[in-house]
């Protein structure tokens, strides 16, 4: 097998300088200092740049058309076969784009995220329309040169969420859509009824880093081989399964912020410790994909970490990091207090129940605007009037509405709805999880997190991207990827919560 193993050989080079890549991003964010900016940008762009000549090379396809010809015997689901398998989807994307048009693209993205900053900072959209309109026709391009079989967003959706397609998930998000805007609906009318002020309390910082950590470190997160640091924007990063980092941000005001994104952060960095030892260094020991990744984040951020159980647990432990700001809380209050639902303007702030609404609205925004529905132009309202009919909140200026988020700036179109897409598998996995060990909730309630470790180590992360998404689901559950689990789970929980009538 001689092609395979110059094969794995290359793309062990191609994984050492993704990681070397990593930690240059990761210093970049946490402890450069400024006056480093500019030679930094310089030598992740040299690494990139050989980075895609390694990984576009025709030697690299010789070696993929040998490998696949020693390869052809073997069962489809054997480690070599899947990683020809995975390696040649990979390299027939990456050869598709003209390298011209690539860089067309870096310059112009580049330049839309700037003017995209001021134009959120001045609350001036007429500023950034003509940028937003140059990276639609990128767009339009992009969807030309990847091509498609049924719908142009499928070719962009595609680059995350590897061989989905874009009428399945319309599919899906109209199954929860009129769900959940009905159960917004009905909170709104018990607002009031939740009085979550108590995190709004001043938590000093360090504690919130003491108990953030206790919490991450009981999930299963490996400190050994993994690290918390601060950042501006909080992120998991991986130079490799045994080196994978997590930062986060504080504020003594939001006390949820920190602990929840460091549980979010930690679910991601798991995933990528307990990939499998034998992908190591084969370009798939990572996530499956985007919507795999979030699912995991997901699932230890809202389905363990804002649980009942995990609560019961967790809160004298609390309680003796906080005892001042939580002398007069008890259990139930501090429960509801984390769950508490507000439609907000705003995504990245926004509730486990609103929160979907805001990514099903950008899906449907961008989609119109590829297929030429609706004109840059008319974005701004368009916008606006989704928000009053999914949220019943309705942005007063263009910075609150349209301009909110950086990813129509930086060409990332087709990134969203990979967000709830996450979610859904989150509930999906958390309740195969739940069939295999009906305990499951009683051993979190008493700080044990080991079976559910365990199932997903087994059933998600081991496999790395050893599987296309639909596949992996397929595989951990059984199922293809379904909403009524997440459905059932957003229903039930705050039915209770807000004691609704039946939604
Ligand atoms: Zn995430």
């Amino acid at each position: 097998m001689s092609h395979l193993s110059d094969l794995k050989a290359t793309l062990a080079q191609i994984t050492h300088l993704q990681e070397v890549s990593q930690i240059l991003s990761w210093d970049q964010q946490t402890y450069m200092p400024p006056g480093g900016a500019e030679g930094r940008s310089e030598q992740m762009s040299t690494i990139s740049r050989i980075t895609h000549e390694l990984s576009t090379s025709s030697d690299l396809g010789r070696l993929i058309d040998g490998a696949e010809k020693e390869v052809s015997a073997l069962e489809p689901t054997s480690l070599d076969a899947q990683i020809v398998r995975m390696v040649r989807y990979d390299f027939d994307l990456s050869t598709k784009l003209p390298t011209n048009f690539v860089a067309e693209v870096v310059k112009t993205t580049s330049m839309a995220e700037h003017v995209w900053m001021e134009a959120r900072r001045e609350n001036d959209f007429s500023k950034f329309a003509p940028w937003l309109q140059k990276n639609v026709d990128l767009a339009k391009r992009t969807v030309e040169y990847y091509g498609y079989d049924d719908l142009p967003y499928d070719a962009l959706l595609n680059l995350y969420e590897p061989k989905m397609k874009t009428r399945d998930v319309r599919v899906l998000f109209d199954q929860v859509r009129p769900v959940v805007v009905r159960l917004v609906k009905a909170i709104q009318e018990r607002q009031g009824s939740i009085d979550g002020s108590v995190l709004l309390r001043s938590f000093d910082e360090s504690g919130q880093e003491a108990f953030s950590k206790e919490v991450v470190k009981t999930f299963g997160y490996d400190f050994n081989r993994g690290r918390l640091d601060r950042t501006t924007h909080p992120f998991a990063t991986s130079f490799g399964k045994n080196d994978c980092r997590i930062t986060t941000r504080y504020d003594k005001n939001l006390v949820q912020m920190a602990l929840m994104g460091t549980m979010h952060e930690s679910g991601h960095a798991m995933y990528e410790q307990n990939v499998g030892d034998d992908l190591v260094g084969t370009t798939l020991a990572g996530g499956c994909s985007n919507s795999l990744h979030e699912s995991q984040s997901r699932l230890w951020e809202n389905l363990v970490g804002r649980s009942k159980e995990f609560w019961q647990y967790f809160f004298p432990k609390f309680y003796a990091q906080f005892p001042e700001q939580l002398a007069d809380v008890d259990l139930a209050t501090l429960y509801r207090a984390f769950n508490q639902v507000t439609p907000s303007l705003i995504r990245v702030e926004a509730d486990e129940v609103t929160y979907n609404l805001h990514i099903i609205l950008r899906f449907e925004l961008e989609q119109d605007l590829l297929d030429g529905k609706l004109t840059v132009a008319d974005a701004p309202d368009a916008w606006n009037q989704k928000m009053t009919d999914y949220l019943g909140v309705t942005p007063t200026t263009d910075a609150e509405g349209v301009l909110q988020d950086i990813h129509w700036a930086m060409g990332g179109m087709g990134y969203f709805p990979t967000y709830s897409l996450g979610n859904f598998v989150s509930c999906q996995l958390f309740e195969k999880a739940l069939e295999a060990n009906k305990d499951l909730p009683i051993e979190i309630a008493s700080g044990n997190f080991s079976s559910l470790f365990s199932w997903l180590k087994e059933n998600v992360w081991t496999d790395g991207r050893r599987n296309f998404p639909l596949e992996q689901i397929r595989k951990a559950t059984g199922r293809p990827l379904e909403t009524s689990p997440y459905i059932k789970y957003l229903t039930n929980k705050f039915t209770e919560i807000y004691s609704l009538p039946p939604i």
